[in-house]
């Protein structure tokens, strides 16, 4: 008898990775999505930045007082609009608890663990399927306005190998920059980071490990159950079919509780909106070679693929996909004071998506306490495409009863045995 195949719902950066380290332990995958394609929620235009410099959990002392400003429209890179969505006062207590210093700590070890783990795991990936010219690993900047707050980043970043660069090494390095916005004090520049496009890279897998024979991929097909028995899933369902499965791994982001709830799993996973906007080129001598995140603004800019991308905001609005004017108005406006020259101002197209955000920052990694098979691989949050390539190996690893090859990595929460 064949062994049943390993379901895994959601075709994001985070099921295709999963699907590829699955599939390269012989495993045989079938990945589910609702959309026509991979890559189509919140995957689909981020910044596209392997951001190992900025692997920190967001909660902690320093969180609580931007969240403060927050709530009174007093923070330009994060809104709160929907004060009374109990799911989101659910989520704040957690994210409360963790802004003490002490698990600030332990959550920013995790990620930064995770990130710089997964970041060569994804050299892996792309060398597996022969993706090597869609990623750069020149590294990535963070860019400061003011010398103090430079010097305090450099502080804090002791151990992750950032080197600080002062206003002059920072134009030296990156010419356009001395020809953007006159107020950049320096930018710190993290020899870990890579840059690539996230939907064309998890696309791109997702045909070629489709064409290998290795994983099947449906799509249109929305999950709207999970039959269980005898503690184990027994059928993914899928409309009037009930598909059967060795095991299940839900790779849903932001829709993950959906799918537990009837299960009396609820993951806290909150929907952080951000907006991104993509230029094409006109003068692409004019663009900074490296990506970079303008820590005052609350902005990253990355080019890849003829396209100029900016990123913003973050903003607690609950399921609301919507593009608000004066949102398109702040990306519009950054490009044309800084980069105005360097691409066509006419041709754009802009989008907003759902980071899938747990109160730890970590994502929710591991097994499903109570079930023999099912498994969660969600909840990465501003990192997804970051850390998409370690988590797909290290829940591959579990799933295949093997030891993960990183422990302590996830968010902790009381249905789940992390790893
Ligand atoms: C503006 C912005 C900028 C960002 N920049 C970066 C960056 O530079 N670097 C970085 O590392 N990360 C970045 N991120 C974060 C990153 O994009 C996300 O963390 C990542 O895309 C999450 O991937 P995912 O696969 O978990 O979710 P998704 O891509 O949303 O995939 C989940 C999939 O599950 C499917 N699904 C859910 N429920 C069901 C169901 N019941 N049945 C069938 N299918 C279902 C959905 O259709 C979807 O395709 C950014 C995010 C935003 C919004």
């Amino acid at each position: 008898m064949t062994q049943q195949p390993i379901v895994i719902i959601g075709a994001g950066v985070i099921g295709v990775l999963s699907a590829q380290a699955l599939a390269a332990r012989g495993r045989r995958v079938i990945v589910l999505d609702r959309e026509a394609g991979p890559a189509q929620v919140c995957s689909r235009a981020n910044a596209g930045i392997i951001a190992v410099g900025h692997a920190q959990a967001w909660a902690g002392p320093e969180a609580i007082v931007t969240l403060m400003r927050a709530f009174v429209g007093r923070e330009p890179g994060v809104r709160v609009t929907r004060l009374r969505d109990p799911a989101l006062w659910r989520w704040g207590l957690a994210f409360l608890r963790n802004c003490t210093r002490a698990r600030h700590g332990a959550n920013t070890d995790r990620l930064a663990r995770l990130s710089a783990f997964s970041r060569d795991q994804l050299r892996n990936v792309a060398r597996d399927l022969g993706l090597e010219d869609l990623l750069r690993h020149d590294g990535g900047l963070y860019l400061y306005d003011d010398a103090e707050a430079l010097a305090r980043a450099a502080g804090a970043h002791g151990p992750h190998q950032m080197d600080a660069l002062d206003r002059a090494a920072l134009f030296d390095r990156e010419g356009a920059l001395a020809q953007a916005e006159d107020r950049f004090a320096g930018a710190l520049f993290s020899t870990r980071d890579s840059v690539g496009d996230c939907h064309v890279f998890t696309d791109t897998a997702a045909q070629k490990l489709a064409a290998r024979g290795s994983v099947e991929f449906r799509y249109d097909s929305a999950v709207s159950g999970l039959e269980t028995g005898s503690g184990r899933v027994t059928g993914v369902q899928v409309g009037s079919e009930t598909i059967a499965a060795s095991q299940v791994l839900l790779a849903t982001g932001v829709e993950t509780a959906d799918l537990t709830r009837p299960l009396g799993v609820a993951p806290l996973i909150y929907p952080v909106k951000g907006y991104s906007g993509t230029w094409a080129l006109r003068d692409p001598a004019r663009l900074p070679s490296l990506p970079y995140i303008d820590e005052a603004a609350h902005v990253a800019v990355a080019v890849y693929g003829e396209q100029l991308r900016v990123t913003a905001f973050a903003e607690f609005a609950g399921q609301d996909r919507s593009l608000p004017p004066e949102r398109i108005a702040v990306l519009k406006d950054y490009v044309t004071r800084n980069f105005g020259l360097a691409v066509d101002l006419d041709r754009a197209s802009f989008w907003a998506g759902l980071r899938p955000t747990t109160p730890a920052g970590a994502p929710y990694l591991g097994q499903v306490r109570g079930f023999d098979n099912l498994w969660i691989n969600a909840g990465h949050g501003t990192l997804g495409w970051t850390l998409s390539a370690g988590c797909g190996a290290l829940i591959a690893q579990a799933m295949t009863g093997g030891t993960p090859e990183l422990r302590n990595v996830s968010a902790r929460a009381r249905w789940l045995d992390p790893i």
